[in-house]
This record gives C-alpha cells, sequence and structure tokens, in this order.
C-alpha cells in the first residue's frame, strides 16, 4: 500500500540505527516533517509517543523494537515499516538516458531510489529528480559548453568524497555514461581511490535521437554501419577521408559548432552534395525539431540550430522522412480534434 501523506509541519519518529535510517530521515525532512529520531530499542520510551502522529521504523535487523510496535497500537500512532538503507561507500555511474525519466532502465530507477547522493547535470533526466532519488540529497554539477562551473576533476574528487563519507552516490549522466560521457574518467578515479564503481548503461542519444525523429541509424539494404563521430573539435582530412569511405550512416554529437568543416570536409572526401542530412535538436522535449536538407546545403539549413542536437548524415535520413512527416500530420490531427 503506498500513501501519500501531507506531513508538513507534522512530527515524526525516525526509529532504527543511524546508517540504516539515513535515507528515511533524509525523507521525512524532505517532506517538510519535524523529525526526531531515536537509534537503539534501549532509548525508545513510550513517552515520546505523545508528541509524534507517525512512526517510521526503519528495519535494521534488531529484534530489541517488537515493543515499538505495540506501543504504538496502544497509543493510536501510525507506524510504517521502513526498509534499512543499502550500505554506502560505493559509486554508480547511471545512464539516465535522452531526458525522460521514464527512458531510463528499471535498474538505473533502483539505483536513483537507494542513493543518498546524486550528481546531476543537465543533459540527464532533471525533471522529478526529487521524486526519483527521495532520499538524496541532488547536487547539480552541469555544465554548459565551453563553460564548466564544476570541473571534472572536482566532480571526481566531490564522488569519492562523498562515497568513502559512507554514502551511496550516483552519479546521473546524459544517455549512456560511456558514449562521451566522461563515464571512463570517473570510473578510473574511483578505481584509483580503492572506491567500489558499477556502471549502468543508458539509451544513448545517439541511436535515440535520430528514433525520435523517425530516423533509424541503419536498414537493411540502405545502411549496415553507422558511425558515432563527437564534433566537439574538427576532423582531421584523413578522418573525413575515412568516414566517407565507410558508406554508412554518420552520427555525430556534439556537432553545432563544427557543422561547416564537417560537411567541408566530407564532400572534400567524397560524399555526394545530394546525400541527406538531418540536424534533430532537442530529442524528446517539447521543442524537438528535425531540420533535413542535402549535404550540399545542411550548413546553411541548419544555421539556427542549436545544441544539444544530433547529426545524421546518409541514405537512412531519407528513409525517416515519411514516419517523421505521419508523426507530425498525427499531432496536428489529434490537436485539431480536441
Ligand atoms: N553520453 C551521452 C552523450 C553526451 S555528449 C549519450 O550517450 O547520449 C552530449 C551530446 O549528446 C549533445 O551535445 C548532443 O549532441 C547529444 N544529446 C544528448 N541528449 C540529447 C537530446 N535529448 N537531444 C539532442 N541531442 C542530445
Amino acid at each position: 500500500m503506498q500513501l501519500d501523506a501531507d506531513l508538513i509541519g507534522q512530527t515524526v519518529l525516525v526509529t532504527g540505527s543511524a546508517v540504516a535510517a539515513r535515507r528515511a530521515v533524509r525523507r521525512y525532512l524532505g517532506a517538510g516533517a519535524e523529525v526526531r529520531t531515536i537509534e537503539s530499542p534501549a532509548s525508545f520510551r513510550t513517552s515520546v509517543l505523545d508528541e509524534v502522529m507517525l512512526v517510521a521504523a526503519v528495519d535494521d535487523g534488531d529484534d530489541g523494537w517488537a515493543p515499538l510496535q505495540q506501543a504504538c497500537r496502544l497509543h493510536g500512532v501510525l507506524l510504517v515499516r521502513e526498509p534499512a538503507a543499502k550500505p554506502g561507500r560505493t559509486v554508480t555511474l547511471v545512464g539516465g538516458g535522452p531526458g525522460p525519466a521514464d527512458l531510463m532502465t528499471a535498474r538505473a530507477l533502483d539505483a536513483l531510489r537507494e542513493a543518498d547522493v546524486v550528481y546531476y547535470d543537465k543533459l540527464g533526466p532533471q525533471q522529478d529528480l526529487d521524486l526519483l532519488a527521495p532520499g538524496a540529497q541532488l547536487i547539480n554539477v552541469g555544465k554548459t559548453p565551453g563553460h564548466h562551473p564544476v570541473s571534472q576533476c572536482e566532480i571526481e574528487r566531490l564522488m569519492v568524497d562523498s562515497a568513502r563519507l559512507g554514502n551511496r552516490v550516483v552519479r546521473l549522466k546524459g544517455g549512456d555514461p560511456f558514449v562521451f560521457g566522461r563515464g571512463g574518467e570517473e570510473m578510473a578515479a574511483c578505481v584509483a581511490a580503492g572506491v567500489p564503481v558499477t556502471v549502468i548503461p543508458g539509451v544513448s542519444s545517439c541511436i535515440s535521437v535520430p528514433a525520435a525523429a523517425g530516423i533509424p541509424v541503419t536498414h537493411r539494404q540502405v545502411s549496415h554501419l553507422f558511425t558515432v563521430v563527437s564534433g566537439h573539435a574538427p576532423l582531421t582530412e584523413q578522418e573525413h577521408r575515412h568516414l566517407a569511405g565507410l558508406g554508412g550512416t554518420i552520427v555525430v554529437l556534439m556537432g553545432i559548432g563544427t557543422l561547416p568543416q564537417l560537411a567541408a570536409g566530407l564532400l572534400a572526401a567524397g560524399l555526394p552534395a545530394d546525400l541527406p542530412a538531418a540536424v534533430v535538436e532537442r530529442g524528446y522535449r517539447l521543442d524537438q525539431r528535425t531540420t533535413i536538407a542535402e549535404l550540399g546545403s545542411i550548413v546553411t539549413a541548419a544555421a539556427k540550430c542549436s545544441s544539444p542536437a544530433v547529426l545524421v548524415i546518409g541514405r537512412v535520413v531519407a528513409l525517416g522522412q515519411p514516419h517523421a512527416v505521419q508523426a507530425e500530420i498525427d499531432t496536428l490531427t489529434a490537436l485539431l480534434q480536441e
């Protein structure tokens, strides 16, 4: 049974050892309750029940708590059972997918639910994080392109220090932690510090954002390979040649700033000017937008496009068109019918 209670200003007694009860304490404080705690059965006096409206009994494995339940019943105080917080001292790198919470894996949602501290940034899901991680302290370490409010080194230090204090630390990343997400560096920092680290993969934008625009990155008889490239810095002439030579789909992340160099480089390397190209901005957000043009004119067509966006270059773009157009027609039809 799940109850949604208004606890603002109410006194809640959380019982159980400090380590086991730490997340329940944060959750009730977060819900606006006045929290009192009793860490061992020996300190429990029934008189405390006169002052509380709810007892949150954390199952810390101590069977000395049995009289508490009876005392609550006799005093007419509501008692809810709480699972003990899992042991800490760990870091989990969690792939948050391309934005919406329902594109996270079940394992990612579990990790958030169990977290003591969540370090997040703006490319990962941010909406309703307080509900997804109700017992956690939420810390924004977001970066905007070219501007680093919290340096990578500092993020790694914060994560390691927090885990060493006994916390279950979640580092929530956009998409998949190991696709241009610096997840590898964060894992290495934990390993170097002797902090146990695990990785929960996520739905990467390199596949899911084209999909949001109806573009399959591979398609039988059209493209049997796709290459994912970072557009963070311009590619070399040799890289353009290799990419063009592969003959498959090219997917570029962080590529808005270097699109002119990329288009010129691929054309110089022999890709045809009429090859379809797409820029999908803000995938899965309400203001998602797809710009489609030919490789020869994509730079002009995408002049007003901004980050975050995924570029797709290849014949699959043309394939995606009818679906994307149909989706648009369906949305408009639905709107007109309302
Ligand atoms: N680890 C992430 C990628 C991080 S690099 C992943 O696997 O998806 C950040 C880049 O990802 C952005 O510059 C943009 O190119 C892309 N991106 C991530 N989410 C996006 C979204 N919702 N819409 C469009 N592009 C997105």
